[in-house]
């Protein structure tokens, strides 16, 4: 089969699945989105792309943009950020408290909601959320090679009324100083980086640096090859949450979770993919996004754990 018939035979497959999963609704804006929405787009490393169903339509990219946040704050501070952030599965629900007692203020992994904050905390750097907010967009904006990318203002708003988990995780950190900045100024940009909407076309092409080794197609280099890797590394390790075991076992390919619904995967030297469908598993992770990563492995080979054909 080739990539095109697998792509689409994945999408016809998809829909026929009657059981989608659920939408998130504890951001209310979430929850105005189709169930029946599905999308897919795969860039591969010579630059070729094949995209299936809603592939063109944006979405709200939630937690993937945790991704590309950590890529920001890794070029800010380097290897610093691990003074403040772990790099271990937290075997915890995204927006868990209760390991932040115990382990003193230091999130486990940069992918957790609190590990992000930390994250939006470094991208802040002294200035006003909008600044931090236009350098993501931009940053994105050179990643995929398009413009239009945006953030919708209404879930930004819907989440910053709704966020008191969030609220919670920033102050109890802020009162062991591992927030820096003033709470409100830090989950306005974290919640702003969450609410850019993208297409899946979009994000395979915004994840290009982490197949090709850290460098743009252009030729530029975004990240160095090693921490390429590491952000791949913590993708496999940590990128579904308490379901990242269950993801790297199923597709076993470095992955992202958003509550919207989308997923970006990383297969090094092969590919770049992006999914969506909105309705999540208990895990918080897109239940049909995650089946048809776990099909087209299983059509190409592509599990990080194969050898090279
Ligand atoms: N903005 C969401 C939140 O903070 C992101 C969570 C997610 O996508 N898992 O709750």
């Amino acid at each position: 089969m080739t990539l095109h018939e697998t792509v689409a035979a994945i999408v016809a497959h998809i829909a026929t699945i009657e059981d989608r999963g659920t939408v998130a609704s504890y951001i209310p804006e979430l929850a105005k989105v189709e169930a029946d929405r599905f999308g897919m787009a795969i860039v591969t490393a010579d630059g070729e792309t094949f995209i299936g169903g809603d592939a063109d339509a944006s979405f709200s990219i939630q937690s993937v943009s945790k991704v590309f946040a950590l890529t920001l704050a890794l070029g800010k501070i380097g290897d610093q950020l691990w003074e403040r952030v772990g790099r271990e599965p937290s075997g915890n629900a995204f927006n868990s408290i209760v390991q932040l007692e115990q382990e003193r203020g230091i999130p486990r992994n940069p992918f957790i909601n609190a590990g992000a904050i930390v994250v939006a905390d470094v991208n802040l750097g002294g200035h006003q959320p909008r600044v931090a907010i236009g350098e993501m967009l931009r940053f994105l904006h050179y990643l995929a090679g398009d413009d239009a990318i945006a953030i919708n203002e209404a879930v930004a708003a819907s989440e910053t009324s709704t966020g008191f988990r969030n609220l919670a995780l920033a102050n109890y950190m802020r009162a062991f100083d591992n927030v820096r900045h003033p709470v409100d100024l830090v989950l306005g940009t974290y919640f702003h980086q969450c609410a850019i909407e993208m297409s899946c076309r979009q994000l395979a092409l915004a994840g290009r640096y982490l197949m090709l080794d850290g460098r743009h197609p252009d030729g530029g280099r975004v990240v160095s090859a090693a921490r390429a890797r590491r952000i791949n590394a913590l993708m496999l390790t940590c990128g579904h949450y308490d379901a990242s075991g269950d993801f790297a076992f199923r597709v076993g390919i470095p992955g992202k979770s958003g509550v919207g619904g989308g997923i970006l995967a990383i297969v090094p030297g092969r590919a770049s993919i992006a999914v969506w469908s909105p309705g999540l598993n208990e895990n918080g992770n897109s239940k049909l996004g995650t089946v048809a990563l776990e099909e087209l492995a299983r059509h190409t080979g592509w599990s990080v754990f194969s050898p090279p054909d």
